[in-house]
């Protein structure tokens, strides 16, 4: 059984409230970090060997490190709570029913960082989440872990929420900030990073929501405890939101020491593939990361097990190499169709881009177009190559990862499932009332 950091309490009736979650040693670790310096706080956020939870993965305590202190320049921590990633719902999960975890991890990040305004960026679709949010705050600030002279420590924060608009993009960290600004949600060329100009020009760490709650036992338990825990770069435990063809879809935390067969099988987790059918294919870390065929999901290419982890997931053999990215696991069945599958990201991916880039603008438009007419029956054998072309020219030609996020799906399903969009092709009156089905994957 994998080890509960951050869902520990989250069984516990009222845990959202402030007077529950004190009852279970709520905001300990806060009085623990305002007794330390802000340099101690760094230490052990990289000693823990924290990794941003968001998708990149990127070493937070390196991250915050980075962070300009200019003499009499206001800092600010922005809270990435823009969880848009199709298959991600973990952050949202957290938000709800854990408020106060994130609120105590901000107050133990803003401490670090320099921060007394600091916010969170909420994704317009989590209509009701503001609202939880700000009722914690407020019993936060009545307690006196929020305001003015924090536990006489001197030390002031303000915690504003602001909700999005809606839109994919503004996870982009530069977008976000862009619209926490007021203006369009478009990402900014890098550099200069967040970390020197972002809010209002001025040094700004952005971390997701995740993140900043796992800096509550990082505290508590100290970095190197934390660091003991998972395996390898993959320290601490690790949030998974499971979804699509399984017994049991919903959130997870996992160690990471985990294979990826027992998360999928286990009763614990996943509980296998819903009314007995075959796993064929998996997405482990949102819809922006490659899709992996049953064969190397639950095996590596030199046949050992494959750990839920990020060196494990992104190990050798896979087109352009799967990422856990945002903990996003969505399981496909063998009677899921790869193109259909391949044509709705596409979709999706057009639909969002803010259209600042011409490889990404118009390359997103002519993928939905072609594997639409591929799905459709409608396609030519030289449309895939087209296809494979065209995600070619797009990754890493673009301001923002958007580009890739929509390039990388696109070759993966060609490179590992060619023979189902051929098959789409060479059978022009079945494709849109069969299946090709489980192949020998
Ligand atoms: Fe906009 Fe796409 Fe360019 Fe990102 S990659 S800036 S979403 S056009």
């Amino acid at each position: 059984m994998s080890k509960k950091l951050l869902l520990k309490d989250a069984h516990i009736e009222g845990i959202r409230y402030f007077e529950t979650y004190r009852k279970q040693g709520g905001y300990t670790a806060a009085e623990k970090a305002l007794k330390m310096t802000p340099d101690e706080i760094l230490e052990e956020v990289k000693v823990s060997g924290l990794r941003g939870r968001g998708g990149a993965g990127f070493p937070t305590g390196m991250k915050w490190s980075f962070l300009a202190k200019p003499e009499g320049v206001p800092r600010h921590l922005v809270v990435n709570a823009d969880e848009s990633e199709p298959g991600t719902f973990k952050d949202r999960y957290l938000m709800e029913f854990l408020p106060h975890l994130l609120i105590e991890g901000m107050l133990i990040s803003s401490y670090c960082l320099g921060s007394n305004v600091s916010y969170i960026y909420i994704r317009g679709e989590y209509s009701w989440i503001p609202d939880i949010l700000e009722e914690a705050i407020e019993e936060a600030k009545a307690a006196g872990f929020l305001g003015k002279n924090i536990l006489g420590t001197g030390f002031d924060l303000e915690i504003y929420v602001q909700r999005g608009g809606g839109a994919y993009i503004c996870g982009e960290e530069t977008a976000l900030l862009e619209s926490l600004e007021g203006k369009r949600g478009n990402p900014r060329l890098k550099p200069p990073f967040p970390a020197v100009k972002g809010l209002w020009e001025r040094p700004t760490v952005v971390n997701n929501v995740e993140s900043i709650a796992a800096i509550v036992p990082i505290i508590d338990i100290t970095g190197a405890e934390y660091a003991k825990i998972g395996v390898g770069r993959s320290t601490g435990t690790k949030l998974i939101s499971a979804c699509g063809n399984i017994n049991k879809p919903g959130v997870y935390e996992i160690d990471m020491t985990i294979t990826v067969e027992e998360f999928i099988y286990s009763d614990e987790y996943c509980g296998g593939i819903k009314d007995g059918k075959r796993l064929k294919a998996c997405i482990p870390g949102g819809s922006s990361v490659p899709i992996v065929p049953a064969n190397l999901l639950l095996k590596t290419v030199n046949g050992e097990p494959r750990y839920m982890n990020y060196e494990s997931l992104a190990d050798g053999g896979f087109a352009t190499g799967t990422m856990m990215g945002s903990g996003g696991f969505i399981v496909l069945d063998e009677d899921q169709c790869i193109v259909e599958h391949t044509m709705t990201l596409a979709r999706f991916y057009n639909h969002e881009s803010c259209g600042q880039c011409t490889p990404c603008r118009e390359g997103t438009g002519w993928m939905y177009k072609i594997l639409k007419k591929i799905e459709k029956g409608e396609g030519k054998m030289e449309d895939i190559d087209l296809l494979w072309d065209i995600q070619r020219k797009i990754e890493g030609n673009t301001i923002c990862p958007l580009g890739d996020a929509a390039a990388w799906p696109v070759a993966a399903a060609i490179r590992h499932f060619r023979d189902e969009f051929e098959w789409h092709i060479k059978n022009p009156e079945l494709s849109q009332t069969q299946n090709y089905g489980l192949a020998n994957y």
